[in-house]
């Protein structure tokens, strides 16, 4: 009966889903995994069911948006929901999750922590408090708007495994080991596996198969050359990396990933690295490093806004501070900014240009625009200014571990 329930469920799904499957041929897929489950096999899976009393309190995009009785969302948080939800692009929409729901640890248990910012589970995505208005994941600063897209899409792309496990395999928490679209990604990112308990015995050529690692005797490891091409989090696991890239790529920010990693997200959307950087503001180097901030800031940046520009309300600041010698040069800061704003298609109003501080400082300056939009660039060597800055808790954590569980 349990069988048969899937089968006709699996059936209905892929009856939905062949007419707008289009580019279904261009990666390697098993869509004969392609499932969604009843509430009950979901349990029985580990996923976390909304409790009973949700309220239905929005939607778009055909994704509904719910309350729970332990939290309500406030209206700029549904604003915010369906502002995201509109960007999600089309072809995760064909898989999408049943529901947005107000977390907190009362609705989400164990799996949402005091400050935990959002979390996927099975068809669901929940979002806790501190994702709307805290410092997500370790981060100093307050979360930007474009935090929240690559957060939320990696909470999206955890749904998409979802949508490709296999039922009879694991539990919910282990979808590396039974999500054909983690597989995919995974033997496609430079992932590889060898069997449990036996290190020397790596998968190669035919062996190296979904069907195959999904046994239970398999384990996947990355090899150490490749791990710059993800975050700290996605080297953690397969499931991680496939949600961190997903994150990175829709937010705008492919530059941060391998390019395979890239590849493989772009090719499952169906779109280019365009339709997702232009007009985002790029985020620093992953070698950039600072400690510090100036002091008397107010000042400080008045006297190094560039000559000819006068900031209007809306206009936005960017900084860059460099204050460690084992990070990023002055130079090579200067020349990553003027590529990623060029690529993002800003135009570039004033260029930039480099000058000298009274105090011997090397600083540059350059104002982009977008839409109308100006940007004013500043970048600030500040490792020889101690009499300026301010050394604190300002560390910029550009490595970066995850967003988000
Ligand atoms: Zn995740």
């Amino acid at each position: 009966m349990k069988n048969l329930t899937i089968l006709t469920v699996a059936i209905l799904c892929l009856l939905q889903i062949t007419t707008t499957l289009s580019h279904a041929d261009t990666i390697t897929n098993h869509y004969d995994h392609f499932t969604q489950l009843s509430t009950e096999q979901e349990r029985q899976l580990g996923v976390i069911i909304p409790p009973e009393g949700t309220v239905k309190v929005g939607e778009s995009n055909g994704i509904p948006i719910y309350d729970t009785p332990s939290r309500r969302f406030t209206d700029p948080e549904i604003a915010e929901i369906i502002r995201m939800l509109d960007l999600v692009p089309e072809k995760m929409l064909e898989t999408p999750p049943r529901a947005i729901i107000a977390a907190s640890k009362d609705t989400a248990g164990r799996a949402i922590r005091p400050n935990a910012v959002a979390t996927a589970s099975g068809p669901y995505i929940f979002l806790g408090t501190a994702f709307f208005q805290g410092s997500a994941g370790g981060f100093s600063a307050k979360t930007t708007e474009n935090d929240r897209n690559s957060i939320f899409m990696h909470e999206y792309a955890h749904v998409l495994q979802y949508y490709h496990l296999d039922p009879e395999k694991g539990k919910i928490q282990n979808m590396k080991e039974t999500s054909s679209l983690v597989f995919d990604f995974a033997k496609q990112a430079g992932w590889k596996a060898h069997r449990r308990l036996h290190k020397d015995k790596i998968l190669t050529g035919d062996d190296f198969a979904f069907d195959v690692v999904r046994d239970g005797n398999h384990q996947w490891f990355l090899p150490e050359d490749q791990e710059d091409g993800t975050t700290k989090y996605g080297q953690t696991n397969p499931v991680e990396d496939h949600a961190e890239a997903f994150g990175w790529v829709i937010a705008g920010h492919p530059g941060y990933l391998s390019g395979a990693r890239v590849e493989h997200v772009l090719t499952y959307l169906g779109a280019t690295r365009d339709d997702f950087t232009q007009g985002v503001l790029p985020i620093h180097p992953r070698a950039l490093r600072s400690r510090g901030q100036p002091r008397g800031s107010k000042k400080f940046f008045q006297d190094l806004t560039p000559d000819g520009f006068t900031r209007q309300d809306g206009d936005r600041q960017y900084f860059c501070f460099i204050d460690d010698d084992e990070g990023i040069s002055f130079d090579d800061a200067m020349q990553y900014y003027a590529a990623e704003f060029t690529d993002r298609g800003y135009a570039a109003d004033i260029p930039i240009e480099h000058k000298i501080l009274p105090l011997k400082e090397d600083h540059a300056s350059a104002v982009y625009s977008f839409d109308g939009q100006h940007v004013l660039l500043q970048i600030v060597d500040l490792t020889n200014a101690d009499q300026y800055i301010v050394k604190g808790d300002m560390t910029i954590r550009i490595a970066l571990g995850s967003y988000s569980p």
